[in-house]
C-alpha cells in the first residue's frame, strides 16, 4: 500500500521531547516553543509569531484581533477547509465567497472588488497546495478599501511571493502543524502578527485572557486577567516534535519538491494531450511543494481514476467539497457572483501521495499506473 500521506519524522524528536521531560516543564511556552518562534521570525523575517494549538486557532485568533463582529462580512474562497470559514462564524461575522481560478485554484483576485459591500471587513487569501494568491493584487484592494488581511497559509509555510516568505504579507498569517502539513506536531499551527500593535492584545488572547506574558518578561509584578481570551498555547512536547522538523526545514522542503518535480516532468505531456492538468505555479511564486494533484476531465472520470489506482495499492484523494454548498455554508454565507469554476473545478482534484521520505520505487509506481490509467 502506498500511503497518501506519512507524518515528517526526521530523528530528533523523541530526543527533544525527552528534553522538554527533563526540563520539567511540558506546559505551553517553555524552551522549545520559543526555540520554534525563534526559528520561524528569523527564518520568515516575521515581526513576531506565537505557537498556536491548530492552524484553526490561530485563524480564530486572527479573526478576532481584525475586530470582527456580528453584522460584519469577510471575503473567501468557498474552496477551502472548514476552518478558514468557522473562524469567521465564531466572531458572528458572515461568510462571502468568491470564486477561484481554475489554474491555482485560488481565490481569483479580478472577482474580489466586485463583492465588497459597507459591511465587508476583511478578505483571507487561502493558498492552496502552499501556491500562493496574487498577493500584490488583494493588498491593494484592501489599502484602498480598508480591510483586513488574513491570509490562510495553513499549506504555504516556506513558500515565498515575490520573495517575501507566505503568511508575512498580510496583516496575518496561520500557518498548521496538523500531521497532513509539510512539518508538524501532531496538532499545532502559528500565527503570524505582521504590525506589532497587536502583540500585547494576541498574547492576551492566547493566554486565558491574562498578562501572563508580560509577567514573564518582568514588564508587570503580578498577572490577572485583563480581556477576552482562551488557551491557543501548545505543550513544549508538541513544540519539541516541530523543532526537530524546522531543525530540518530545508532537507524536508527539497525532498518534497524533489517528489512534486518528477510527478510533475512525467505528467506534463498528458496536459498536452488534453486528458488531464496538472498545477501551475505563478512566476512570482515559489512553493513548497506540499501538494501534487491532478485534475481529469470531470468527476466520473475521477472516481474511475482514484478507484484505478486504488485497485493497485495506491492511496489517491479528492479534495474540498466547496463550503457554500455545505449546511453550514448555506447557513453563514453566500456566494457572490458566478459559480464558474469553484464547483466544477473541484469535482476534477485528485491529490497523489506525497510525503517526506517516500521512495523512489513508491514514486516511479504511482507514476507508471497513472501512465497506465491514461493508455
Ligand atoms: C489544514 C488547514 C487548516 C486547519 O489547520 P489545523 O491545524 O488542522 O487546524 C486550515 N486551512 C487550510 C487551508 C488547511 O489546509
Amino acid at each position: 500500500m502506498i500511503h497518501f500521506n506519512i507524518p515528517p519524522h526526521t530523528g530528533k524528536e523523541l530526543l527533544y521531547i525527552k528534553q522538554a521531560v527533563d526540563n520539567k516543564k511540558i506546559c505551553g511556552d517553555g524552551e522549545f516553543t520559543k526555540l520554534c518562534s525563534q526559528w520561524m521570525e528569523s527564518r520568515f523575517h516575521a515581526q513576531k509569531i506565537l505557537l498556536t494549538t491548530s492552524g484553526t486557532s490561530a485563524l480564530e485568533m486572527a479573526a478576532i484581533l481584525c475586530g470582527l463582529k456580528e453584522g460584519d462580512e469577510v471575503i473567501l474562497p468557498s474552496y477551502t477547509f472548514s476552518s478558514t470559514a468557522t473562524s469567521i462564524v465564531l466572531t458572528g461575522a458572515s461568510c462571502v465567497f468568491v470564486d477561484i481560478r481554475p489554474d491555482t485554484m485560488n481565490i481569483d483576485e479580478s472577482k474580489i472588488e466586485a463583492a465588497i459591500t459597507a459591511k465587508t471587513k476583511a478578505i483571507v487569501a487561502v493558498h492552496y497546495a502552499g501556491i500562493s494568491c496574487e498577493m500584490d493584487t488583494i493588498m491593494d484592494i484592501a489599502q484602498r478599501r480598508h480591510l483586513k488581511v488574513i491570509e490562510d497559509a495553513a499549506q504555504g509555510i516556506m513558500s515565498t511571493y515575490k520573495g517575501r516568505s507566505l503568511g508575512t504579507i498580510g496583516d496575518f498569517g496561520c500557518f498548521s502543524f496538523h500531521e497532513t502539513k509539510n512539518y508538524s506536531m501532531g496538532e499545532g499551527g502559528a500565527l503570524v502578527i505582521n504590525h506589532p500593535e497587536y502583540n500585547e492584545k494576541a498574547e492576551i488572547l492566547r493566554e486565558k485572557g491574562t498578562n501572563r506574558a508580560k509577567f514573564f518578561r518582568g514588564q508587570v509584578d503580578k498577572y490577572t486577567w485583563v480581556d477576552y481570551g482562551s488557551s491557543y498555547l501548545p505543550s513544549d512536547l508538541n513544540a519539541a516534535y516541530l523543532y526537530a522538523q524546522l531543525e530540518s526545514a530545508d532537507k524536508i522542503n527539497t525532498d518534497r519538491l524533489t517528489t512534486w518535480n518528477i510527478y510533475h516532468e512525467n505528467f506534463q505531456s498528458l496536459q498536452k494531450s488534453n486528458v488531464l492538468s496538472v498545477p501551475f505555479i505563478p512566476k512570482d511564486c515559489e512553493h513548497n511543494a506540499h501538494m501534487y494533484y491532478v485534475k481529469l476531465k470531470n468527476l466520473s472520470e475521477r472516481t474511475k481514476f482514484i478507484s484505478y489506482l486504488k485497485e493497485r495499492g495506491i492511496q489517491s484523494a479528492f479534495h474540498y467539497i466547496p463550503l457554500h454548498a455545505s449546511p453550514a455554508g448555506r447557513k453563514f454565507g453566500r456566494f457572490f457572483g458566478a459559480d464558474d469554476c469553484t464547483s466544477s473545478e473541484s469535482e476534477k482534484l485528485t491529490r497523489l501521495p506525497l510525503y517526506y521520505g517516500i521512495s523512489d520505487k513508491d514514486r516511479n509506481y504511482v507514476i507508471s499506473c497513472v501512465l497506465n490509467f491514461f493508455q
